[in-house]
């Protein structure tokens, strides 16, 4: 698993970018895998282009929407002290 900041502003955090990838653990994060780490712009500079990655980008940037959502809340058990 490999990690790029979305201060670097490529293709990997932008929102018009298609391949795989998940929020990283670290704010304005993005995980992704080294060995599949191409994906298609979608509406973006290199509209219809499938070969995106890491080390590409275009004034069409725009910051992939996920990372400024809240993060989950973790699962929470129930009360075991609440009265029935
Ligand atoms: S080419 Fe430009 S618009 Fe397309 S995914 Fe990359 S940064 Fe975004």
């Amino acid at each position: 698993m490999a990690t790029q900041s979305a201060d670097r502003k490529r293709c990997l955090s932008c929102q018009h970018w298609g391949g795989e990838r998940s929020v990283g653990a670290e704010p304005d994060t993005v995980d992704y895998l080294e060995h599949n780490d191409r994906g298609t712009c979608n509406d973006g500079g290199w509209h219809g282009s499938s070969r995106c990655g890491p080390r590409n980008a275009c004034g069409h940037w725009l910051k992939w929407i996920a990372l400024d959502m809240p993060a989950a809340e973790p699962d929470t058990p129930p009360d075991a002290t609440a009265a029935p």
